[in-house]
């Protein structure tokens, strides 16, 4: 993805007017924000490089990531390109979630833990701030919800698990980072300001409300 300029969400962004668009454009439009639990748009469904399959039973990571990009729809296009060198499961931002790979997929998202996981791509980059980050609330609770909603799915426990642990083979939500951390690799997104324990709280919270 080329570098792009830091641009704050707006939060109170309310959806625009889009009584002359049909239903796939209005979800495409970028200044409309779809609700946090929305079923993810298939609009780049799928992507162009997996693995191969696996039993659901086989996942129990959660893997957060950032895309090194500032929308999902730029993401998800670029995992659709052969050209492309990655695949995930969804791609997150402010406004909307696209699915990108099934459930099944195994993806090339984080060595060492593709087999495994359930990879989230969330908008953003691995040099934010903090302070950058909790500016994209919808980014942060979506990426949560969708990380509760398959925890319960997969019966993944919500608990955050470090590179420690990833080796020692829990079962949690965790980060590339901790994946490279523990298997190898250079990637580090989301990066060492994501605000991780807000992240969690999101999450218990979602998962609560799952029941
Ligand atoms: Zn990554």
């Amino acid at each position: 993805m080329p570098p792009e300029e830091v641009t704050p969400a707006n939060g109170d962004a309310e959806p625009a007017p889009a009584a002359d668009q049909d239903e796939g454009d209005r979800a495409a439009a970028s200044s409309v924000v779809q609700p946090i639990k929305s079923p993810c748009s298939r609009d780049f469904y799928k992507a162009a490089h997996s693995s191969g399959t696996r039993e659901l039973s086989a996942i129990d990571l959660i893997v957060l990531h950032d895309e090194e990009a500032s929308t999902a729809r730029a993401a998800a296009a670029y995992f659709q390109s052969p050209e492309s060198t990655g695949s995930a499961h969804l791609c997150v931002d402010d406004r909307i979630c696209y699915r990108c790979l099934a459930n099944e997929d195994i993806p090339w998202a984080a060595p060492g833990a593709n087999e495994n996981g359930f990879h989230i791509e969330q908008a953003g980059f691995a040099r934010w701030s903090t302070v950058v980050w909790k500016k994209h609330q919808l980014t942060l609770q979506r990426a949560a919800y969708k990380t509760a909603f398959h925890c319960k799915l997969f019966g993944i426990p919500v608990r955050f698990v470090d590179w420690r642990k990833l080796r020692a083979g829990a079962s949690g939500i965790t980060t590339h980072r901790q994946v490279s951390r523990a298997f190898g690799g250079s990637h580090q997104d989301p990066g060492l300001f994501w605000p991780r324990a807000l992240f969690m709280w999101y999450c218990r919270r979602y998962y609560r409300e799952l029941g």
